[in-house]
């Protein structure tokens, strides 16, 4: 077995279905194996792989880190990089990961059939394999804010002094703006972006649970979240469920583009010693079974068209997404970035 534990990351191994198989022709440990890079880490994608090892014979390698630190480790191992699938959690870092160079084209008519065409790279450089949305909260106590029914409204000023959300280097927020940008240009972008600032409860702090735990609080009347996170509330033990119970989600721009979702996907590295296990795994991902599992995981919608999110996603409502290819989001990211500085989103 290759050995891919390298310092300061953590490596584990799925072994194969069979354990007395070994080098013998025709066992399923012919089928080679596939090394993963991911920077998701829930256990339950653990059983996922072992599933595809059991139906397939081909052995899973995963190595898992920040996506920036994988990025960089497949730039800096070059040739001899062992990586095969770079796996991450947002249009912006396989963004990156495309910048970078990383990547390599990948045709397939199981992804091309199962994966609507706004959640893959045009040219087939990642796959989306299951999103989030990018979803308004307000305290119900405070009651529902009138007129709170897009992101645009966030930045009206009858909302002074209600709204909290994270920092402007959270990569969440950068896609938000990102796709704001692909909508309404730069200027209204930016116009957006100062009118938030100017209607901050607070100068921005904490992760998206902590916007919520501050909503339920009433500390801020309104905050921006993304779905899992409300999920994970909505799903939890008795004290995350009353907490959710004070919260009221609202999804935003229904009657225009829809709401801003993000993707968490895939792309098979340039340099894949194994490219066709890498795109077996990737087939793999879009069956039933293996969406159930990548969704549920970290209670993401399904990236499939027709499959369900689980039922503790399903309690936010049901609700249009934006279908903005997640490419363009990749590409105003930097300018994103300019935007928020140039506005004093800290
Ligand atoms: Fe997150």
């Amino acid at each position: 077995m290759k050995k891919l534990i390298l310092g300061g990351l953590m490596a584990f191994a799925v072994a194969a279905c069979s354990p007395g198989a070994d080098e013998d022709a025709g066992t399923v440990a012919d089928a080679g194996e596939v090394n993963l890079y991911s920077s998701r880490h829930y256990d339950t994608d653990l059983a996922l792989y072992d599933d595809f090892t059991a139906q397939t014979g081909i052995k899973v390698n995963l190595i898992e880190a920040d996506a920036d630190a994988l990025i960089e480790r497949i730039k800096s191992e070059g040739e001899l990089s062992p990586a095969d699938l770079l796996i991450t959690v947002d249009a912006g870092r396989l963004w990156r990961a495309e910048e970078a160079g990383v990547l390599s084209p990948v045709e397939s008519e199981v992804l091309a059939e199962r994966i609507p065409i706004y959640l893959r790279h045009p040219e087939g450089l990642w796959f989306g394999l299951s999103t989030r949305a990018r979803v308004i909260i307000y305290n119900k106590e405070a009651g529902k804010p009138e007129g709170l029914e897009n992101y645009a409204d966030l930045a009206d000023p009858a909302f002074k002094g209600e709204i909290c959300i994270r920092s402007s280097s959270n990569i969440y927020n950068i896609s938000l703006l990102s796709s704001i940008i692909a909508h309404r240009g730069e200027e209204a972008a930016e116009e957006w972006a100062r009118g938030v600032v100017a209607n901050f409860a607070r100068p921005p702090q904490g992760n998206d649970t902590a916007q919520i735990e501050a909503v339920a609080a009433g500390e801020c009347r309104i905050a921006v979240v993304n779905t899992y996170y409300l999920a994970r509330f909505a799903g939890g033990d008795e004290d995350q469920r009353a907490l959710f119970d004070k919260i009221g989600v609202i999804f935003p721009d229904q009657d225009g583009n829809g709401t801003h979702i993000n993707i968490s996907g895939a792309g098979v590295v340039k340099t894949a010693p194994n490219r066709e296990n890498a795109i077996r795994f990737l087939e793999y991902l879009t069956s039933e079974s293996a969406q159930r599992y990548f969704a549920d995981g970290n209670n993401e919608y399904p990236a499939v068209t027709g499959l369900k999110a689980n039922s503790a996603v399903e309690k936010l409502g049901s609700f249009k997404a934006d279908t903005l290819n997640a490419a363009e989001i990749g590409k105003n990211q930097r300018l994103a970035v300019e935007i928020f500085d140039r506005v004093g989103w800290n």
